[in-house]
């Protein structure tokens, strides 16, 4: 069984992939190519935002952004506990100090109770500027943005969306991507919209921010690639991987997000009142892009159970994720003093991701389902 579905995928869209692949190749131009600009457009008009540039990755959207913003040394950034490093990793990259913020237990995103806690320990603490909070839709639900965006303007800061995970994600009307000052996504190919290799886009309404952007993005570039009026980076997507995409995205609007919706509903349902497992909670009037199907086991010992019975049955799972941001020894030197994150404490031993993707069948979502409540009723 496969965990996210990429197989299956390729073999429902192999016709129109290898079509596209064999056409950009045809016509060489492999950096830039026309696919790329028309990916761009297809992707502000979805996610109804006025400008897209696409880049190498999710990670350098997010440091693109940054640098933008001019964020650097002596700047405090915002970030969840509970995410995937590249949120606290851009912010540290460009010399600013991320500040890791608590979740809420039940929708695994930022608490909007906690970070502003965080804001005032820093502004009453710390020689810290708080300039920006980086908001993530932690495997696939939007953050609570109407209340991150009361914070950021109590405290003059800006809010950049990490929708890495959140592509296709909204709230009621709204798209993921459009939340932040800036948004950006990634098209890593497990990301619920995914090429084949690295990816990533970067989304904002603002035309200096968009223009800064697209030169950040190619060496600094003023009126060509050979004037350079700025220290940039080198970090675009490939005309292959642009011509990938626009066949992925129209069967991510047609039929995959809303089937990856019922199958998460279907599990949903499975597990309600047998009691073993908490199942994700989604906000009312949010949309997931279910990047990931996400329960909390009662303990370590009992997802340990279900994982090793899980595998027995030839079924993969993962545990995302298996510590918070204040853990990871890369962040050991960054002191800020804050320190509350029993929420992201709580979740890092429990939580178990299970199977999700468009190409998975109901009977599939059943036997899983089965085989973890034998387990867990067992168990106790
Ligand atoms: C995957 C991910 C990223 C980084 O994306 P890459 O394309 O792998 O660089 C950033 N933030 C979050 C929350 C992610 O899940």
């Amino acid at each position: 069984m496969e965990f996210r579905g990429l197989k299956a995928q390729y073999q429902n869209l192999k016709t129109e992939i290898d079509e596209a692949i064999s056409r950009v190749c045809s016509e060489a131009a492999f950096i830039s190519g026309t696919e790329v600009l028309e990916l761009e457009k297809q992707l502000a008009a979805y996610v109804g935002v006025k400008h897209c540039i696409t880049c190498g990755n999710g990670t350098d959207a997010l440091v693109l952004s940054l640098m933008a913003w001019g964020i650097g040394m002596g700047d405090a950034v915002f970030v969840p506990d509970f995410t995937f490093f590249a949120s606290g990793e851009a912010p540290a990259f460009l010399g600013a100090t991320p500040v890791f913020v608590d979740v809420e237990k039940d929708t695994f995103n930022m608490s909007v109770n906690a970070l502003e806690e965080a804001v005032i320990y820093t502004i009453n603490n710390t020689n810290l500027k708080p300039k920006v909070i980086i908001a993530v839709d932690l495997f696939g639900q939007p953050a609570d943005y109407p209340g991150i965006r009361k914070i950021a303007d109590k405290y003059n800061l800006l809010v950049l969306e990490d929708a890495a995970q959140g592509f296709g994600g909204a709230i009621g009307n709204k798209m993921a991507c459009s939340f932040g000052d800036i948004s950006t996504t990634s098209f890593f190919p497990a990301k619920p919209l995914g090429c084949y290799g690295d990816g990533g886009a970067v989304f904002t309404d603002s035309d200096n921010w968009a223009e800064l952007i697209r030169s950040l993005c190619v060496h600094g570039k003023g009126r060509s690639k050979y004037d350079n009026i700025r220290i940039g980076m080198n970090s675009r997507l490939d005309t292959i991987q642009a011509a990938i995409l626009q066949v992925k995205l129209e069967a991510f609007k047609k039929y995959e997000l809303e089937r990856c919706n019922s199958i998460a509903k279907k599990y949903t349902e499975m597990f309600s009142n047998t009691y073993q497992v908490i199942t994700p909670k989604i906000n009312s009037g949010y949309y997931s892009s279910w990047a990931q199907y996400t329960v909390v086991c009662k303990n370590m010992e009992q997802r340990k159970q279900i994982m090793a019975g899980l595998k027995n049955n030839g079924i993969p799972s993962m545990v995302y994720y298996t510590k918070g941001m204040h853990e990871q020894d890369a962040f050991n030197d960054i002191i800020y003093g804050y320190h509350d994150y029993k929420n992201t404490q709580y979740l890092v031993s429990r939580v178990l991701s299970l199977p999700i993707h468009p190409y998975i069948e109901y009977k599939q979502i059943e036997i899983i389902c089965d085989v973890i409540l034998n387990i867990s009723k067992k168990g106790k």
